[in-house]
């Protein structure tokens, strides 16, 4: 999963990009990058966090008014510098990208670009089988006169080509500055403005959080398919290039966007709220009786205090995070995942001793941390362990870009939920249901792939195996 940001102002916009992108940093921590165009392209990535790629010397140095950056959680390809976000290209145009989603037809677009188009690509990145494939298509127009419309028909002829999930944004230098989605809209991608005594500022960013931040206002979410181009004027166009079933993912609810980020006009924080409040029936019908709710932190909070509103309980913070410890999920071992679990979290245990507590997670993948959780729970004198999860089992992998995609590793993969229950030893294990999800979501069609097994886009037998391996392999490499 990837954050982008793209800003087109009519002075230095470096600074803005930069701070903006710490904004985003929650949906990317491998890898950070920003492209800038003023006569030629100044790129500027590396490995790590935002600050740490970039010094006050580079926002010097990346001087324009036209940039996007990029934040990198790879779930594909290598995680090498050249791999990160954005790319440039000078033929048949000068043209900069970044994206956030996963490409899935990638070996058919690759041999396409090698074949037909003699292009040798030179990373293991699918945001070039994007720029390529744009870029041959700006090849068939007349590029001294190139029209609006003429972007557009590239956008529809690429978007035909492109089988995945993927909001890019494009400058295409010295015409505009362009965003496009995929058919489905699967990943999001807001369009922002700033008045100035010089004239409005545009921008295109993953969620609006990064508006806020950065004093924009939010003007809308780009529909499943659409296109919007902004030429030197500053005047903006818009077209929906090629549209499919709207299939927003619904886990980005769930999990990935900050909460206080407004997507499809929906803050994630109240739909967190709505989710935790749809649990409270499950843990009815299974007549159990909790004396407190506590959340995982920090993700789980809204879930939680949802769920203790709506079965008037209450909600109390039973776990300490430790902020400064590494991130557990992409470790590679199952012992260093625990060991991270362990540092991150500790139980207070003054709040949970002979209490019947139920415990409430976004989600559960591996079972990693709600192993540890209820173990941990249950040693500060938990009367009762609930486990209770937010998202439905996720027996499935994610082929857009989240970091779900062995099928293997999923504890629900091929266990039904007494099975899951006793493997990470709760006394009960609450899912969400998919229908319930579904009935929050009736009037927004969404991806629920994870969860269904139901693509979007089509995916074959093969094509999830050969993923498989694929991410088993960068996994690797990786660590
Ligand atoms: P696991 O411990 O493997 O069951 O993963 C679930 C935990 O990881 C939950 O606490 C989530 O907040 C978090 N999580 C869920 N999905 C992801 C993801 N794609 N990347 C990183 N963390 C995640």
């Amino acid at each position: 999963m990837c954050g982008i940001l793209g800003i087109f102002g009519h002075k230095d916009i470096s600074q803005d990009l930069i701070y903006g992108l710490v904004s985003l940093q929650h949906r990317g921590q491998d890898a950070a990058g920003a492209v800038v165009f003023k006569d030629n392209f100044r790129i500027k990535k590396g490995l790590g966090l935002v600050n740490e790629v970039f010094k006050e010397k580079h926002v010097s140095r990346l001087q324009g008014q036209v940039g996007i950056g990029h934040v990198r959680y790879a779930t594909q390809g290598d995680l090498e510098t050249q791999d990160s976000q954005p790319f440039a290209v000078n033929y048949p145009y000068g043209l900069a990208m970044a994206h956030n989603g996963n490409v899935t037809n990638f070996r058919e677009i690759r041999k396409y670009l090698h074949d037909e188009k003699h292009r040798i690509l030179t990373t293991s990145n699918d945001l070039e089988l994007l720029l390529y494939t744009f870029a041959a298509e700006m090849e068939n127009k007349n590029l001294k006169q190139l029209s609006v419309d003429d972007i557009f028909t590239v956008v529809k002829a690429t978007q035909n080509r492109i089988i995945g999930a993927y909001s890019t944004i494009t400058i295409i230098a010295n015409k505009g500055f362009l965003a496009f989605k995929d058919p489905y809209g699967i990943r999001p991608l807001a369009l922002g403005k700033k008045e100035t005594a010089q004239g409005p500022v545009y921008a295109f960013a993953s969620e609006s959080t990064c508006f806020d931040y950065l004093g924009f206002k939010t003007i809308r979410e780009l529909e499943p398919g659409e296109a919007v181009f902004i030429d030197m004027e500053r005047n903006v166009y818009s077209k929906i290039c090629v549209q499919k079933q709207r299939s927003f993912c619904v886990f980005e609810y769930i999990y990935f966007a900050r909460e206080d980020s407004i997507i499809h006009d929906r803050l994630v924080a109240s739909e967190r709220v709505r989710m935790g409040k749809a649990l409270a029936k499950k843990i009815r019908e299974k007549g159990l009786k909790p004396d407190i709710i506590i959340d995982v932190p920090s993700s789980a909070y809204f879930f939680a205090s949802g769920l203790a509103e709506a079965l008037d309980v209450p909600y109390r913070r039973g776990l300490a995070k430790n902020n400064h410890v590494g991130r557990s999920f992409i470790k590679p071992l199952q012992k260093e995942r625990e060991e991270l679990v362990s540092q991150k979290l500790n139980p207070i245990r003054e709040v949970i001793e002979g209490k019947k507590v139920a415990v409430v997670d976004d989600s559960i993948v591996r079972g990693t941390t709600s192993r540890h959780m209820v173990k941990l729970l249950r040693r500060s004198g938990a009367k009762k362990v609930y486990f209770i999860s937010a998202a439905p089992p996720i027996q499935h992998p994610c082929v857009y870009g989240i970091d779900m995609s062995i099928k293997t590793e999923l504890i629900a993969g091929r266990r039904d939920i007494n099975e899951i229950e006793n493997k990470i030893g709760a006394d009960a294990l609450v899912y969400q249901s998919l229908e319930d999800l579904k009935k929050l979501y009736k009037d927004m069609p969404s991806c629920y792939a994870c969860f269904s097994g139901q693509y979007p886009t089509k995916i074959s037998e093969e094509l999830l195996n050969q993923m498989e391996k694929d991410r088993i392999c960068s996994k690797l490499k990786k660590n």
